[in-house]
């Protein structure tokens, strides 16, 4: 176990509980959707699922990854469901969504990391919300060929990997993936589809400095990063990668003028600030970037 830093007064979160909260989980509960809001414990869920917006979890709720600072569970995960692709995209429809983030966990057990799962699930929200832009936020697909052209086939609008932390901090924090395979997947991503928008984003707060900050939105521009998110890191249990620091909001600013003079077309960086936080507005400032 690791202490735990007290909180600064800015992470401040507003408590769940109104009718559209309730309708949402609602939707979610009856398709039998994991969520990436509830799995990750993520501070904004009163904001987000107050206006209906939720991050869908695919291909189960079990990793085969074990990130330092990730609460969902690892292990051997289930087999594929093949009908969650049809659920998922009932459930966007439903929810009316005008732009909704898909992720998943790690599937390293599967011979393609889920490619094709993401791929049926892109395709069947076209079907059943068709007016709805499509982000998918994917693991890095490490050693298993081909499966970025069969996301990318599918068309999503936007092409979201998270980088998560500066590389001197992956050994321990990220064990299992690798810095330079993720920078080279965002790359690839656009030289692919380059009609495709690439998105990819960091926690601080684990160890890292400034300086590799800034180094990182270096090699995300190299790599063609459109949209950069920075938001800070927070210990979902005792169990999990400490705390190093809290970033002030003076200090995200910072980071947010830094990155767009980089040249990212976006740059969210708030404290609060998730992959899919604020997603669909964020989509709607990208198009018109
Ligand atoms: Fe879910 Fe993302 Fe909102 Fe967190 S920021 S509650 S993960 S949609
Ligand atoms: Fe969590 Fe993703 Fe790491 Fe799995 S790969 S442990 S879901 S951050």
């Amino acid at each position: 176990d690791t202490p735990v830093m007290r909180k600064p007064a800015w992470i401040r979160v507003k408590a769940p509980g109104n009718n559209t909260f309730d309708g949402t989980r609602e939707t979610l509960r009856r398709h039998g959707l994991h969520t990436v809001c509830e799995e990750a414990a993520c501070p904004n869920i009163g904001e987000c699922w107050s206006k209906r917006h939720a991050t869908v979890m695919i291909m189960g709720d079990v990793c085969t990854r074990a990130c330092a600072f990730c609460n969902v569970a690892t292990g051997k995960p289930a087999h594929l469901d093949p009908d969650e692709p049809e659920r998922t995209a009932g459930a966007i429809a439903e929810l009316g969504l005008t732009h909704v983030v898909v992720t998943s966990v790690d599937r390293d057990d599967l011979a393609d990391g889920g490619a094709a799962h993401f791929a049926r699930t892109i395709t069947a929200i076209r079907e059943a919300a068709p007016e709805t832009t499509i982000e998918v936020l994917t693991p890095d697909f490490m050693r298993k060929e081909g499966a970025l052209e069969i996301v990318l086939d599918a068309r999503p609008d936007v092409f979201n990997h998270n980088i998560e932390t500066v590389p001197s901090l992956y050994r321990r924090i990220r064990p299992g993936a690798d810095f330079s395979h993720s920078t080279w997947l965002l790359k690839e991503a656009k030289r692919l589809d380059p009609a495709v928008f690439t998105k990819s984003g960091i926690m601080v707060g684990l160890g890292e400095t400034d300086d590799e900050v800034e180094s990182v939105m270096d090699d995300l521009r190299s790599a063609d990063v459109d949209f950069l998110t920075i938001g800070q890191y927070l210990q979902p249990t005792r169990k999990h990668a400490a705390v190093d620091r809290f970033v002030t909001p003076e200090r995200f600013a910072d980071y947010k003028r830094i990155a767009e003079a980089k040249g990212f077309l976006l740059v969210a960086s708030t404290p609060l600030t998730r992959s899919s936080y604020h997603a669909a507005e964020d989509f709607e400032q990208l198009k018109a970037a």
